[in-house]
């Protein structure tokens, strides 16, 4: 292994849901939904793995019928243009989407600045290309964790070339507001920076609304946006995810993903293209669905003596476990620590969460945390409330 990857062994959600599969505990820990998504986007598979549509490989940049949807999705959902020939990419996942916009926009040395907690990928890609990140950690405030602008205002250094953005974001279910957002925006404008920014959530979202970062003033030029069909379909199996972003962005990205993956599967690309197009029902049922399961879940474990953050979006709840007896400093047991905390967890409750730790460079402050992914059926839920109250 070289250097740039040391230390990060294997995926905490690879490491987690293999801890599941041995106990036999609920899996509440990496975030994939328990149903699968549309059953006629699923039939929209069949069908063209049937009619022989994408078995052989499909265009660099994607279907042009994805394409099409995903600049339509845009319109639809946003009012932002995007032409699909020159500035929609098709990407293996958003996973992929990250890794290609980041080894094709940083060089070597450069600092890039990401939210933490972050999500696993970002460090171990940022690492890849060579750069240097450089955590803003996301604040406990209230029931919220907030973004503190003048710790990212100073957070910007010569060597800084891009912000990686998240919202909603991961694992904290922070929503990033209007007045954060054009933050965060002047920024980049006034500092020459990049976005990349990650949306896989935006349509997950529960309190506010979901704002595009490239809508706001002078991010047009100079912002990559990502989502993925994993999130939004509740196929995350499929992996299929794109990139939009301008002509010479989406290009430099695409030069990148070429010598990764060189395309995504193809019949998916077709399925997607018509999830795509579903009516508003779909997204408001998907909404409606996860919001309904969050109550569930964050009333689950309020009663089973979590501390609970608001999730304003994304499917998963972070916890706070100081709340809880043993893990509170006192009766002689040390200060609050996620990590033994989850590693003891599905023996004694039957549950899996994951330590928010991980994503932390200041691990002290995320040791106290824990998050629960909700994306799972109304009984899991309820079931894994009931351990968690009984096991406590
Ligand atoms: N970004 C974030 C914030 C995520 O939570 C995920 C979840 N899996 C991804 C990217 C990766 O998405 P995909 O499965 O489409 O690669
Ligand atoms: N995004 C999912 C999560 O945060 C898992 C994705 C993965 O396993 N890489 O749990």
């Amino acid at each position: 292994l070289n250097r740039r990857l040391a230390g990060f062994g294997t995926t905490i959600f690879a490491e987690m849901s293999a801890l599941a599969q041995r106990t036999g505990a609920i899996n509440l820990g990496q975030g994939f939904p328990d149903t699968d998504g549309p059953e006629s986007v699923r039939e929209a598979a069949v069908r063209a793995l049937r009619d022989g549509r994408g078995n052989q490989y499909p265009p660099g940049p994607g279907i042009p019928e994805l394409r099409t949807a995903v600049a339509e999705h845009q319109r639809r959902f946003y009012g932002l243009e995007f032409d699909p020939d020159t500035e929609v990419l098709v990407t293996a996942g958003a996973t992929e989407a990250l890794a290609a916009a980041l080894l094709a926009l940083v060089e070597p040395g450069d600092e890039v600045i990401a939210l933490e907690p972050y999500y696993d990928s970002y460090a171990a890609c940022i690492a890849l290309a060579g750069g240097t990140r450089v955590p803003v950690t996301l604040r406990p405030s209230g029931d919220t964790f907030r973004l503190d602008l003048d710790e990212l205002r100073d957070a910007v250094t010569d060597r800084t070339r891009l912000i990686l953005l998240n919202t909603p974001h991961n694992p904290t279910g922070t929503v990033l507001g209007r007045d954060e957002l054009a933050a965060v925006a002047e920024l980049c404008v006034e500092r020459g920076l990049l976005a990349v920014t990650d949306e896989v959530y935006e349509h997950m979202v529960f309190e506010g609304e979901h704002l595009p970062l490239v809508s706001f003033p002078g991010m047009r030029e100079r912002t990559v946006t990502i989502s993925s069909a994993g999130k939004t379909f509740s196929f995350t199996g499929w992996k299929v995810g794109w990139v939009t972003g301008t002509p010479e962005l989406v290009t430099a990205v695409r030069s990148a993903k070429q010598y990764l993956t060189y395309v995504s599967a193809g019949p998916f690309q077709y399925a997607v293209a018509e999830a795509l197009a579903l009516p508003d029902a779909h997204y408001r049922e998907l909404n409606t669905g996860l919001r309904a399961r969050r109550d569930l879940l964050a009333d689950g474990l309020r009663s089973a003596g979590f501390g609970v953050f608001r999730t304003a979006g994304t499917y998963f709840l972070t916890a706070d476990i100081r709340t809880l007896p043993g893990q509170d400093g006192k009766e002689g047991r040390g200060a609050a620590d996620g990590v033994a905390f989850c590693l003891a967890l599905p023996e004694r409750c039957g549950v899996v969460a994951v330590p928010t730790q991980v994503f932390y460079d200041h691990e002290a402050a995320g040791a106290p945390y824990v998050r629960f992914a909700f994306c799972k059926r109304e009984d899991v839920l309820r079931e894994a409330a009931e351990r968690l109250r009984a096991g406590r």
